[in-house]
C-alpha cells in the first residue's frame, strides 16, 4: 500500500454528560493545556445542549466541535430531531455517526448510517463513522465479517469523492466503557482489515489516505501503545475525555 502521511486526530465523545456550566469549566481548563498542540486535530463532541457554549469557547482555537448524531433529513415534522444543516449552522465541524450505543439503543442500521453520512457531507460537516464488532462476534471469529458488512452497508456505499471526506472510528463494542482496551495488535489488525476493505471498494490511494481512529477505553495509561501502531490515526475517547487533564494527556502523548 502506498505511503501517505495522515494527520492524527484525538476526538472526545462526551455522550450524555455535562451541563453548559460544566462545558464552560472544561474548556477553560482544557484549552490552555493543549494550546501548543499543532500536529493533530483535536475534537470535542458535547451533547446538543452544550454545542453553543463549546462552539463559542472553541472559536479561534485549535479545538473543533462535533455533534454526536444527526437526522438525515433537512427539516420537517420530526419532533426531537436535529439535522446536519442545523448542526452546521450551530458551528459544528464534525459529527459522530453510527456509534455502537446508537446502534444498540436506538436501532441504527448500516443503511441509516449511510444516509446520515451523506447528509452530513452535503451540509459541509466531516463525519466520523463508527464501526465495531460485539464480543460474541469476536469470540465466534466473525470480526472481519461484521466489519466488512458494516463498512459495505455504511461508509462503503458513498461515492469515491464522498468517501475521501470522512473518517472512520473502529470501536470494538466490548471495549467501549468497559475499561477493557483492545491490545494495540488487535486494534491494528482491525484497522488493517478496514483499509483492505477501503482498497477493495475504492482504491489503494483511498485506503492509504483514510484516517481510522481507535475507540474503546482509551486512557492516558494505555494511549502510548496504541499511538505506536502506524495504522492507527488517533483515538475516539469516551470516559477519559470528560476530564480536561486526562483528555489533554491523551492529546499530548508523544
Ligand atoms: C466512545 O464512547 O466512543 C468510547 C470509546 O467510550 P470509552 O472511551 O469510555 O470506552
Amino acid at each position: 500500500m502506498s505511503e501517505c502521511k495522515r494527520r492524527r486526530m484525538i476526538a472526545g465523545n462526551w455522550k450524555m454528560y455535562k451541563s453548559q456550566a460544566e462545558t464552560r469549566a472544561f474548556f477553560e481548563a482544557f484549552l490552555p493545556l493543549v494550546a501548543d498542540v499543532t500536529d493533530l486535530d483535536i475534537v470535542v463532541a458535547p451533547p446538543y445542549t452544550s454545542l453553543g457554549v463549546a462552539v463559542d469557547l472553541a472559536d479561534g482555537t485549535n479545538v473543533g466541535v462535533s455533534a454526536q448524531n444527526l437526522d438525515w433529513r433537512k427539516e420537517g415534522a420530526f419532533t426531537g430531531e436535529v439535522s446536519a444543516v442545523m448542526l452546521k449552522d450551530a458551528g459544528c465541524q464534525y459529527v459522530i455517526i453510527g456509534h455502537s450505543e446508537r446502534r444498540q439503543y436506538f436501532g441504527e442500521t448500516d443503511s441509516g448510517v449511510a444516509q446520515k453520512t451523506k447528509a452530513a457531507l452535503d451540509a459541509g460537516l466531516t463525519p466520523i463513522v463508527c464501526v465495531g464488532e460485539l464480543l460474541q462476534d469476536r469470540e465466534q471469529g466473525r470480526t472481519e465479517a461484521v466489519l466488512s458488512q458494516q463498512f459495505i452497508g455504511g461508509p462503503g456505499s458513498l461515492t469515491a469523492d464522498e468517501f475521501s471526506r470522512i473518517l472512520i472510528a473502529y470501536e470494538p463494542v466490548w471495549a467501549i466503557g468497559t475499561g477493557k482496551v483492545a491490545t494495540p495488535e488487535i486494534a491494528a489488525a482491525a484497522h488493517r482489515f478496514l483499509r483492505q476493505c477501503v482498497a477493495e471498494q475504492y482504491s489503494a490511494e483511498h485506503a492509504a489516505a483514510v484516517r481510522i481512529l481507535y475507540g474503546g477505553s482509551v486512557k492516558p495509561e494505555n494511549i502510548q501503545g496504541l499511538r505506536a501502531q502506524e495504522d492507527l490515526d488517533g483515538a475516539l475517547v469516551g470516559g477519559a475525555s470528560l476530564d480536561a487533564k486526562s483528555f489533554a494527556d491523551i492529546v499530548k502523548c508523544k
